[in-house]
Parts: structure tokens; sequence; C-alpha cells
């Protein structure tokens, strides 16, 4: 997934579908194996020949940043910008008053200093999540840098969904009965409504297999239940095809 100034979404499909393996029966249990082998030049390690001319030794220095972690860092950058335009240019259409955007705290390292508290408990490993208290959303480095070597798309879907707990926060009555599937939903609806996004090859698939492996059995974000895998598609398309009102409380 790009994101583009200018480009806008050509879009075949409104719909995701269910990753083989876990859109039937609703038994997830045979699925967790099923993960994509990184297959782009993104997800090679480090010292690859393919250095800057700067670089004079075979490894990468003690402390830098891989090639890798450049391009997921560069990527949530990138996801922040298109979701935060999203909400900025539609604010009006949906909701009233003056659109704030919540504080992007970043990436962190659990059980490191510099990781972020919510609410007095400590940022956790392997999850991403939006804190009400301190109205900002982190995300845990591994977990973005794993995703990401699946497929970038997963950077957009992370953030998209944290943004909509934002959201959720700032909108009296909007909280739906299963906040984490309206934040799905809302993911939906800023990803496919995004003027800005260019969905690549792969993408709508990629999205597929982030909902599956983000589904119940991964502590992503605090402790409400975010549904099955099937259930988070369902949402999520729901949003992709009907926008920010198909997410709404009826
Ligand atoms: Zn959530």
């Amino acid at each position: 997934m790009k994101a583009s100034s200018h480009l806008f979404a050509a879009l075949a499909a409104f719909t995701i579908a269910a990753t083989a393996g876990c859109g039937g029966g609703g038994n997830t249990s045979d699925d967790a194996s099923v993960h994509k082998m990184p297959t782009s030049d993104e997800a090679v390690s480090d010292g690859s020949g393919s250095l800057p001319d700067s670089a004079t030794e075979d490894a990468v220095p003690p402390g830098s940043p891989s090639e890798l972690d450049v391009a997921w860092m560069a990527e949530t950058k990138d996801a922040v910008t298109v979701v935060n335009d999203f909400w900025q240019s539609r604010w009006d259409t949906y909701f009233t008053g003056t659109y704030e955007p919540p504080t992007v705290f970043g990436e962190y390292v659990a059980g490191t200093p510099d990781a972020p508290t919510c609410g007095g408990r400590p940022a956790v490993p392997n999850n991403a999540f939006y804190c009400p208290s301190g109205d900002y959303i982190a995300w845990d480095a591994q977990l973005m840098r794993e995703g990401y070597a699946k497929g970038d798309s997963m950077v957009y879907l992370v953030i998209a969904h944290e943004w909509g707990h934002a959201v959720q926060h700032r909108v009296t009555g909007l909280t739906a009965e299963a906040p984490e599937l309206q934040a799905d939903c809302l993911a939906g609806a800023t990803l496919f409504g995004s003027e800005e996004l260019q969905f690549e090859t792969g993408d709508t698939e990629e999205l597929a297999q982030t909902l599956t492996d983000l589904a119940d059995r991964t502590p992503w974000t605090e402790s409400e239940d975010h549904g099955d895998a099937e259930e988070r598609i369902t949402a999520f398309n729901n949003g992709g095809s009907g926008g920010v009102d198909a997410c709404l409380p009826r």
C-alpha cells in the first residue's frame, strides 16, 4: 500500500475475503502456522550488500536501524498522515465540533524506561493501543516490524484501528456495543475512503491475513475481545463498503 498525495484509490472491490483456513467453521486452531513468508526486499536483514555508499562495512554499525527498521518506521509516518488527513477532511461530515488528532507516541520497546504508561499501567509487548487518559496512540516496535515484514498494509490497518478508538473517545454516544469491531469498521472506512491511498496487488489479502493474525488469540490492545477473524473481516468490510456511516450505532 502506498500513500500518494495525488493518486486516488482505484479499487476494484470494496471487500476483502477471508483467507484460507479461517473463514469457515470458526476453527482457528490450525491456522496459526499459516504465515506468508517475507518475499520482498524489505524483509531481507542487515548486510545484504545494498547499503548506502557511505557504509563501508558489511554489517550495519551497532545501534543503527536495519533497512527493515527504516522502512517500517517510514511507513508508520505515511500511515499516520493518511489516517489523520482522512479524519481531518471528513470530520464535519459526520460529527460536530472541531477535529483534534490524538497524540502519536509511536513505537516503543516494552520494558524499557522510554515505553509509555497508560493509567499507571506499562505498555506491554506485542500490542498497539490508544490510551484514553493520555489521548495518544502507541505501538510495540516488534509488533509493527514483524507485521510489516509480512505486508505493509498491516501498518495502515493497526494505525487506522487505533485512530478509530481515538474517534470513539471524542464523540459522545459513538461507541458501539462491540468497540473493537467498530474500530475495525472505522479502519475499513478510513483505508478504503482515503483519497491518498493507492492499493497495490495483494493488499486486500494482506489485510485479511492481518485481521486473522490479530484476531482474538493475540493480545492486541487492552483486554476487550477483538472478535474472531471472520467477525473482524466482516466489520472491516462493512466500513470499507459503507463508509463511516456503516460504523455508527443504529
Ligand atoms: Zn482495538
